[in-house]
C-alpha cells in the first residue's frame, strides 16, 4: 500500500479515474502513514474522520462523473488558513483553542476541487521565523538527515515547515503554505520539493490569518512542477471577500507549464552571488544556467542594485504591519484571557502569555517603527525602498523573461542552530524577500545535494502575474535536475 503514498497528484488522480484504487483508499493510507511519523510533529491538528468523510463523498462524486479537478487528493492545510469547525491556532499559544466559524476561501476553493484535508500543520507562531521552532506547539523535524548515519534533527525551514515536512515524508499529496518572505520557498528548498508564491493578489488572503498584508500570499507545495501548477489552479481566483485579489482569468497552468524554454531570456542577477555563500551553492546555480541553456533558453547577466536593502527593509514593513494585524488580539474577541484587574491588565497579562518571544520582537520592533517620533525616519524610508526595489525587478524586466537564483544561502540547518542570533536566523530569507517586497511570482525546484546529501533549491522569480513563465522554467530546470532522491526514512520504509 505504501507505494499509494509515492504517487504524484498527477498519477493519483489516474489512478482514481482508472478506478485502481479509491479515494478512502488513498486517504485511508496517507492516514496511517500521518500515524506512523508523528515524531516528525509536522501536524498540529489530524483531522481523520473529516478526511474519510471527504474521500468518501469524492468517491461518490466521481462515480457520479462530477469529480473536480482535485478530487480524492489528499492535502496537509498549514494551520494558518482557517478551517470552519476545525481548530486554527496559528501555532500560538493565544488561538490554541480558536475554532473558527467561516472557511478560508483557499481551503474553500480547494474543497470545491475535491480536495480532502488530512489536517493542519505546525509553522512558526504567526508565520514569523525561518526554522518552524518558534512554533507554541514544539519545533517540526526535517524527514532529511545528514548522509553517514547522522542521527541530529534539522529543521524544516519556515514558516511552513509542518507542511513542507508532512509532504517530504509522503504523509500528503500536497499542501498549502503562506510565504511572507520566503515561507514556501525557503521550506521547498530544504525539504527536497517544489513549492510556489504566486504573485500578491492570485489567492485570496480571505480567512488567512495575517501577518504583514501588503506581503503575505498563500501558496503550494507539491512534488512536482505539474502538480503545484494543478493545485494553485484550483486555489486561485478573484475573491470579492478580499480587496487586494486581482480580478484575473487563471490561466491553464498544468498543461502551460510544459511548454519549451526556448528562446526565453533568463536573468542572473549578480547581487545574489553571497559572500560566504557555501561553494555547492554557487555551482548547483551554474548547472541550472546550464540546464536552461540546453533547453534552448538565453541566459544574460542583469543587476537588481537595491538588493542589499531588502532584508532590513522586509524586517521594518513586516513587523509593522505584523503589530498593527496582531493588536486584535486582546483577550476579548478571540482565543485566550488572562484576567488582570482592570481591562488593561487584562491585555496586558493575556498577551504577555498567549505570545511567544519572536512574536513579542516582532510587535516591539513594529511598534517601534510606527512610532510618532520614528515613523518617517525607519517605516516611511523602508516603503521608498521597497518602491525602489520593485523598480529594480521592472528594469530586468524589460531585459529577461525571468530570474534565476539559489532559494536560501544554506542547506537545512540543525534545530537549535541559529537561535541565538535573530540576525543570523534573517538571514535565510535573503533571496526569498525581494519577490515578496516587490509582490512578484517566485518558485523553489530542488536541484541538487550538498555534501551532506542534503536537498538544495533554485529559485525561479517571474514577472506580476506570469506565473506561466515561473512555471515553464522551474520545468525545465526540474527535467535537467533530475531530481530523485528522498529522504533515507522515505525509501527506509518504502522498501
Ligand atoms: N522568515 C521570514 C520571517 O520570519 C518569512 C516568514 C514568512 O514568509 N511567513 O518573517
Amino acid at each position: 500500500m505504501s507505494a499509494l503514498t509515492h504517487l504524484t497528484v498527477t498519477e493519483a488522480i489516474k489512478g482514481l479515474e482508472n478506478k485502481e484504487f479509491s479515494a478512502v483508499e488513498l486517504t485511508q493510507t496517507h492516514i496511517k502513514a500521518i500515524e506512523n511519523h508523528r515524531h516528525l510533529n509536522a501536524f498540529i491538528t489530524e483531522t481523520p474522520e473529516l478526511a474519510l468523510k471527504q474521500a468518501a463523498e469524492s468517491d461518490k462524486r466521481r462515480a457520479a462523473g462530477t469529480a473536480g479537478a482535485l478530487d480524492g487528493i489528499p492535502m496537509a492545510i498549514k494551520d494558518l488558513f482557517c478551517t470552519k469547525n476545525v481548530r486554527t491556532t496559528a501555532a500560538s499559544h493565544i488561538l490554541e483553542n480558536f475554532v473558527p466559524a467561516y472557511e478560508s476561501t483557499v481551503t474553500r476553493n480547494l474543497f470545491n476541487q475535491g480536495a480532502v484535508m488530512l489536517g493542519k500543520t505546525s509553522l512558526d507562531e504567526f508565520a514569523m521565523g525561518s526554522s518552524n521552532t518558534t512554533s507554541y506547539f514544539g519545533n517540526v523535524i526535517n524527514p532529511w538527515k545528514k548522509s553517514g548515519g547522522s542521527n541530529v534533527d534539522l529543521t524544516p525551514g519556515g514558516s511552513s515547515g509542518g507542511s513542507a515536512a508532512a509532504l517530504a515524508a509522503r504523509l500528503c499529496m500536497g499542501s498549502t503554505g503562506t510565504d511572507t518572505g520566503g515561507s514556501i520557498r525557503q521550506p521547498a528548498g530544504f525539504c527536497g520539493i517544489t513549492g510556489i508564491k504566486p504573485t500578491y493578489g492570485r489567492c485570496s488572503r480571505w480567512g488567512i490569518v495575517a501577518f504583514a498584508s501588503s506581503l503575505d500570499q498563500a501558496g503550494v507545495f507539491g512534488r512536482s512542477v505539474e502538480d503545484t501548477a494543478l493545485m494553485l489552479k484550483s486555489m486561485a481566483g478573484y475573491d470579492p471577500k478580499d480587496s487586494t485579489s486581482a480580478d484575473l482569468e487563471v490561466p491553464d497552468w498544468p498543461s502551460l507549464s510544459k511548454q519549451s524554454v526556448k528562446g526565453l531570456k533568463i536573468g542572473i542577477p549578480k547581487e545574489y552571488r553571497m559572500d560566504g555563500m557555501p561553494e555547492e551553492i554557487e555551482k548547483l546555480w551554474q548547472k541550472g544556467i546550464t540546464g536552461l541553456k540546453d533547453s534552448g533558453a538565453e541566459i544574460i547577466d542583469v543587476s537588481l542594485p537595491h538588493t542589499k536593502y531588502a532584508l532590513p527593509t522586509y524586517y521594518i514593513i513586516a513587523p509593522a504591519e505584523a503589530s498593527s494585524n496582531l493588536a486584535r488580539y486582546d483577550g476579548v474577541r478571540y482565543g485566550l484571557r488572562v484576567e488582570g484587574k482592570d481591562l488593561n491588565d487584562t491585555y496586558e497579562n493575556t498577551r504577555a502569555a498567549g505570545f511567544g518571544d519572536e512574536v513579542k520582537r516582532r510587535i516591539m520592533i513594529g511598534t517601534y517603527v510606527l512610532s510618532a517620533g520614528y515613523y518617517d525616519a525607519y517605516y516611511i524610508k523602508a516603503q521608498k525602498v521597497r518602491r525602489l526595489i520593485l523598480q529594480d525587478f521592472e528594469n530586468v524586466f524589460t531585459q529577461c523573461d525571468a530570474l534565476l537564483t539559489p532559494t536560501a544561502p544554506s542547506a537545512a540547518f540543525a534545530i537549535g542552530e541559529n537561535e541565538d542570533d535573530p540576525i543570523k536566523m534573517y538571514l535565510n530569507d535573503v533571496f526569498t524577500v525581494p519577490a515578496n517586497l516587490a509582490g512578484l511570482p517566485g518558485i523553489s525546484v530542488p536541484a541538487g545535494l550538498d555534501a551532506n546529501g542534503l536537498p538544495l533549491g533554485l529559485q525561479i522569480i517571474g514577472k506580476a502575474w506570469d506565473e506561466e513563465t515561473v512555471f515553464r522554467v522551474a520545468y525545465a530546470i526540474e527535467q535537467a535536475a533530475n531530481f530523485t532522491s528522498l529522504p533515507e526514512m522515505v525509501t527506509r520504509s518504502a522498501a
